[in-house]
C-alpha cells in the first residue's frame, strides 16, 4: 500500500487540528506543528485571510522542509462591514478570548435587528517544497443570534446560526465538518491538486 503523504498543519489551535484531521486524515498523514518540532507563535501580519494563511504555511514548510497546510479564518458580519474579519481571534483586544469576543460582538450588534447576516470565511494555503502554492477560500453563510445556544464548537459557534437551523455549537462535529467554511476551502484545495495531476 502506498504511504500517505506527510502534511503538517500550521496551527496551534487544537480545534482546527481536529477538523483538519477529520477532513484530510484519510488521504494524508496529518502532523501537528508541535509534533513536527515547530514551536512558534507565527505573527499574522497580512491584511487578508489569504495572506495570513500563506504566511503560516510558508513558515512551517520552511522550518521543516515538508508540505504544510494552514488556514486563516474568521467571521464576517454584514452589518459590521465584514468585521471582525481577520481580527476575529483578537476582536476584544486579547488573542483567543472567545467569551469576550462573543460579548463584544453582541454589544456591537445590539441595535441591529434580525436577521444579522454573517459568514464564516476560511482561506486554506498549501505550501510544498518545489511546487507552486495553492490558496483557496471556503465560506459558510448564516446569521448571528441574540444569545448563545449550544456547548460544542469554539469561537463564535454558539452565536452562529447555520443552514440546519441550529448553531455551530449545537451540531455534531461530523455535521460541522461536512458544511463548514474550512471543509469548503479544503475541498477547493483538493480540487486544485487534482487539476494539477
Ligand atoms: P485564526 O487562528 O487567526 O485563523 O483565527 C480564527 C478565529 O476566527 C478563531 O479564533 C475564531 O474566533 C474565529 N473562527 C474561525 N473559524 C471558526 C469556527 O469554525 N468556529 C468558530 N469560530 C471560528
Amino acid at each position: 500500500m502506498q504511504q500517505k503523504q506527510r502534511l503538517i498543519v500550521a496551527s496551534n489551535n487544537g480545534n482546527k487540528l481536529k477538523e483538519f484531521t477529520a477532513i484530510l486524515g484519510g488521504r494524508f498523514q496529518i502532523v501537528s506543528m508541535h509534533d513536527a518540532g515547530v514551536d512558534a507563535d507565527i505573527e499574522e501580519t497580512g491584511a487578508t485571510f489569504e495572506e495570513n494563511a500563506l504566511i503560516k504555511a510558508h513558515y512551517v514548510a520552511q522550518a521543516t522542509g515538508c508540505a504544510a497546510i494552514a488556514d486563516d479564518s474568521g467571521l464576517a458580519v454584514d452589518a459590521l462591514n465584514g468585521a471582525p474579519g481577520v481580527y476575529s481571534a483578537r476582536y476584544c483586544g486579547r488573542h483567543g478570548d472567545d467569551e469576550a469576543n462573543n460579548d463584544l460582538l453582541l454589544q456591537n450588534l445590539k441595535d441591529v435587528p434580525a436577521p444579522r447576516k454573517a459568514r464564516y470565511v476560511a482561506a486554506i494555503a498549501l505550501v510544498r517544497p518545489g511546487k507552486p502554492d495553492i490558496v483557496r477560500r471556503g465560506e459558510c453563510g448564516g446569521e448571528i443570534l441574540f444569545e448563545r445556544r449550544g456547548n460544542g464548537g469554539f469561537g463564535y459557534d454558539p452565536l452562529f446560526l447555520c443552514e440546519t437551523g441550529e448553531t455551530f455549537a449545537q451540531i455534531t462535529p461530523e455535521v460541522k465538518n461536512a458544511i463548514s467554511h474550512r471543509r469548503r476551502g479544503i475541498e477547493a484545495v483538493l480540487r486544485a491538486l487534482e487539476e494539477e495531476a
